[in-house]
């Protein structure tokens, strides 16, 4: 359990929570004493919700770390990321869509080039390109291993992910990167016997790509790294008393949830307002929705202040439609924040908004941004505490001892 004090503590009632997270969502002024893009969009329901209830910031993973987006979901999911590992190449898999169950091994892969007497030359193979990428796994997913199911998938240029599927793997295997050149890839090697099945059929399957790699310019290697399983993590009904449901476009979002129990809805469009008309259209199965914006950040990654200024005003838009179902508790915040000023994550506090018009203590600040929050009501907080925040406010939580 994230929380073991939080079961004994739980409320089975009808309070709905939810946890509205737009990717990326903090930000920087682009010049000193300018406003951030939080602060600069235009957004009246925001400002009203934050009027009406409390903000405060949250601390994604610990104070000055950057996140990657995957531990900071577990954060707001509660899940403290350094004690809940969830490996490398599990939130790879999870993050293009691949099911990775307990049991399977999961792992990363890099193109790389190899000189005629296969050392390493290029451990990214030249940064080849989607489209050059994009045909050569499709050319590896016809190779078959006897005795376990392998499925492989494209990540982003020279990157793709593979999930072994099978009985008797463990994953404690070594990555086969040397991380320099001049030497060739290593030899998938079992960390521990339990390991050595898993370790030889990796094996097998990357003897069995040199033929098919063997006449590409570039690509015609590949090392794998961050071997991992799905790390069974204590799911939300156990560790909250919630039903949960995922609404999001981008499939890292779905695995991550996925991994925690939520079920994962299916829904045509990417919109804002797609998003919220299916959690109106689900409103009545689930206790818990996680909503996630993902364009937020894919503006901060590009620099882009205005592109994201206008993502967030067109959530503010579209946001009536998640209040005219009066849920008990509306958390909207960001898993970290990606300031078009620094095109990255960084490790900035992250904005957090609070609207329970049951409970809410009303704090004095007026309008949704940075410099709001850091004034607000709930103070600056672990991610990790979002949902002990959530539960309450929407009357889940009794007290604790007599
Ligand atoms: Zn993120």
């Amino acid at each position: 359990m994230p929380y073991d004090y939080i079961p004994p503590l739980l409320n089975i009632n009808n309070g709905k929570i939810i946890l509205l997270i737009l990717d990326g969502l903090g930000g920087l002024p682009m010049t000193l004493g300018g406003e951030t893009e939080l602060e600069a969009a235009n957004t009246p329901n925001m400002d009203k919700l934050a009027a009406e209830g409390s903000l405060g910031q949250t601390i994604p993973i610990r104070t000055g770390i950057t996140p990657g987006s995957g531990p900071a979901h577990l954060s707001l999911f509660g899940y403290d990321p350094l004690k809940y590992d969830v490996g490398r190449g599990v939130l790879s898999a999870s993050g293009v869509g691949l099911t990775v169950r307990p049991g399977d091994i999961a792992a990363r892969g890099n193109f790389c080039t190899l000189d005629e007497e296969g050392n390493i030359t290029d451990r990214r193979a030249g940064r080849i390109g989607h489209e050059e990428a994009k045909p050569i796994v499709e050319k590896l997913k016809s190779l078959k291993i006897s005795g376990v199911e392998v499925e492989i998938a494209h990540v982003k240029e020279y990157r793709f992910t593979i999930v072994m599927r099978g009985d008797g793997l463990s994953d404690k295997i070594s990555d086969t990167d040397p991380q320099k050149t001049g030497v060739p890839p290593l030899h998938v090697k079992a960390e521990n016997m339990e390991s050595e099945k898993a370790a030889a059929l990796f094996q097998e399957w990357v003897d069995k790509t040199r033929e098919v790699l063997k006449n590409e310019e570039q690509a015609n290697g590949l090392t794998l790294r961050g071997f991992a399983t799905n790390p069974e993590l204590p799911t939300y009904l156990d560790s909250y008393g919630l039903k949960a449901a995922c609404v999001a476009v981008y499939p890292m979002y779905r695995g991550v949830s996925h991994l925690v129990g939520m079920d994962v809805i299916q829904f045509q469009g990417e919109k804002p307002e797609d998003e919220f008309e299916t959690v109106a259209k689900y409103w009545n199965d689930y206790d818990f929705f996680f909503v996630h914006i993902k364009k937020t950040d894919s503006m901060g990654e590009d620099g882009n202040f205005d592109g994201k200024v206008k993502i967030i005003e067109s959530v503010d838009q579209a946001l009536p439609i998640l209040l005219d179902l009066n849920p008990a508790a509306l958390l909207i915040t960001g898993d970290h924040s990606t300031p078009a000023k620094m095109k990255a994550h960084s490790w900035h506090p992250v904005p957090f908004l609070l609207s329970s018009p049951e409970y809410a203590l009303t704090d004095s600040q007026t309008i949704f941004g940075e410099r709001a929050c850091a004034l607000g009501g709930l103070g600056t907080f672990p991610a990790t505490e979002t949902m002990s925040l959530a539960l309450a406010h929407a009357g889940r939580l009794s007290k604790f001892g007599a």
